[in-house]
């Protein structure tokens, strides 16, 4: 079976099927999401790289339906996540950092235009066909910030008191950190 989210159909096609589509993939399905997140790494020696930043799991739905009675809007409504690996450009270690995407997209075309439709965003359908992967990638790069940084301290090595000499522990830094997002995310599943 195809990735759904690769098929290319018209907007008014997905939507008139109704179509839900569970997103589950990895970050090397998107590449261009993948270049950005691996031009960012670039800047870590190699031994720091984190292993199979490529592999992270890319999860989420796509529904497709139609935002006005006449079915001439289609729209989507679409969530999406993913912890891509970054550098932190406070301490330029890498780090997990979630991304969560969502949005009410209305899907319309150049030619198109909807008054009273203020809850949901336009996305603009250059090209008759619309791939849904399109959509997740693009939503995610935005999610992405400009400037990635731990959000806490205690994590970052520039905000939290330098360590002892000789007190340095050898593990990596960002396991800790790894280990406590699990547990985080155990706690608010
Ligand atoms: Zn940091």
């Amino acid at each position: 079976m195809g990735d759904p989210l690769r098929e290319c159909r018209s907007a008014a096609e997905w939507a008139a099927g109704a179509q839900v589509i569970e997103i589950a993939n990895k970050m090397s399905d998107f590449e261009q999401l993948s270049a950005i997140v691996g031009a960012d790494l670039a800047a870590l020696e190699a031994d720091k790289m984190p292993a199979g930043w490529r592999d992270s799991d890319v999860a989420g739905t796509l529904e497709f339906g139609f935002a006005d009675a006449q079915q001439l809007l289609p729209r989507v409504k679409c969530r999406v996540t993913v912890t891509v690996d970054a550098v932190c450009q406070r301490c330029l270690e890498a780090f997990k950092l979630p991304l969560e995407a969502e949005a009410d997209l209305l899907l319309l075309r150049l030619d198109q235009e909807a008054d009273g439709y203020d809850e949901y965003e336009v996305w603009e359908l250059e090209e008759k066909l619309l791939r849904p992967q399109d959509i997740v990638e693009e939503m995610l790069i935005m999610a992405m910030p400009f400037s990635a940084m731990h959000v806490e301290s205690v994590a970052c090595k520039a905000l939290s008191p330098k360590p002892e000499k000789g007190a340095e522990k050898m593990t990596t830094p960002f396991a800790a950190l790894r280990d406590q997002m699990a547990k985080d995310n155990e706690g608010s599943a």
